[in-house]
């Protein structure tokens, strides 16, 4: 990866593996008026029959790139969340035993997401079958308070 692209603020923005893209990339996005060079390569002119550029070191975007500030959603952060306790009974569960539980049920229309999802330790998500789903609902918002 040749050249650090930074986002408006001066950050640098995370394309993957580093803030860095490969040098056709960045004279592409220069082309494309994307992007401001702050720095060039001294010594690295690329050439084609019709033109030369030397190749840009930094660059910044023009357009601020919004970044997820949001923690991605799975198993371990919902669990890391709810503080590795059972949201149900408050007993402490490892992530090697912890189950993902639908406060409101996938079968009623509960959708996988962090609003409806808590961690659960095994004994209270098999025992849902025997609660009903208010009840569950109810002791969830006490364990909250
Ligand atoms: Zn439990």
């Amino acid at each position: 990866m040749d050249t650090l692209m930074l986002n408006k603020d001066a950050s640098p923005i995370s394309i993957l593996p580093l803030s860095a893209v490969g040098w056709q990339d960045a004279i592409k996005y220069m082309w494309l008026d994307r992007v401001t060079v702050l720095e060039w390569y001294d010594d690295w002119v690329v050439r084609s029959p019709s033109w030369e550029t030397r190749v840009p070191a930094v660059m910044m975007v023009k357009d601020y790139v919004r970044k997820s500030t949001y923690p991605r959603f799975s198993k371990y952060n919902v669990t890391l969340r709810d503080k590795f306790t059972c949201q149900y009974c408050t007993t402490p569960v490892a992530l090697s035993n912890v189950t993902m539980d639908h406060v409101y049920p996938v079968s009623m229309g509960g959708s996988t997401c962090w609003e409806n999802i808590v961690a659960s330790c095994m004994k209270c998500n098999t025992t849902k079958g025997l609660q009903t789903n208010q009840t569950k609902t109810r002791t969830l918002q006490t364990n909250l308070l």
